[in-house]
């Protein structure tokens, strides 16, 4: 049987997959509202004066529920990090290489989160970070790092650990 015109169209055969995007549940709800307004907010227990990421419904030290959100500084370091060359997902074939770290906050806790940088080379195990925010949804804006001061200023201004 022959094709029509409109079957021999010139659409792709397996169109690129829609970019996965969190779900928010009970616990991670309020988090993803505050990051779609700019925020980045992370959970703080009184009882024991410490943060924590990521989000639970009690203190994962004094299991106290009494946990409060409260805004992050936004700031940290790169504790550590990779360069992905081999998308992990059909819908990042286009962004690699891309970056992937865990940041440290100022607050103490660490984060998984993506790393934007004009040129990865840049980037280095101690370097300051600072938070952005990707909208990838009507709902959701992904947490995202990038160098503090800009990546030739941060490159040259990383705090790592004196091994002297
Ligand atoms: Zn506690």
């Amino acid at each position: 049987m022959a094709l029509t015109a409109s079957e021999t169209d010139d659409k792709p055969m397996n169109p690129t997959p829609a970019r996965p995007v969190p779900i928010p549940t009970a616990e991670t709800a309020h988090y993803w509202g505050a990051a779609l307004e700019g925020t980045l907010k992370i959970q703080y227990c009184p009882a024991c004066a410490r943060h924590q990421f990521y989000p639970r419904r009690f203190c994962t030290d004094c299991l106290s529920e009494e946990i409060v959100w409260v805004p992050a500084s936004g700031s940290g370091r790169i504790y550590t990090y990779t360069v992905c060359h081999v998308a992990g997902h059909p819908a990042f074939e286009a962004h690699v290489p891309y970056a992937i770290g865990l940041i440290e906050l100022d607050e103490g806790v660490r984060m998984l989160a993506g790393i934007v940088a004009s040129d990865l080379g840049h980037l280095a195990v101690g370097a300051r970070v600072e938070v952005c925010f990707e909208r990838v949804s009507s709902e959701i804006a992904l947490p995202m790092f990038r160098l503090t001061g800009g990546d030739r200023v941060a490159a040259d201004r990383t705090d790592r650990p004196d091994h002297t």
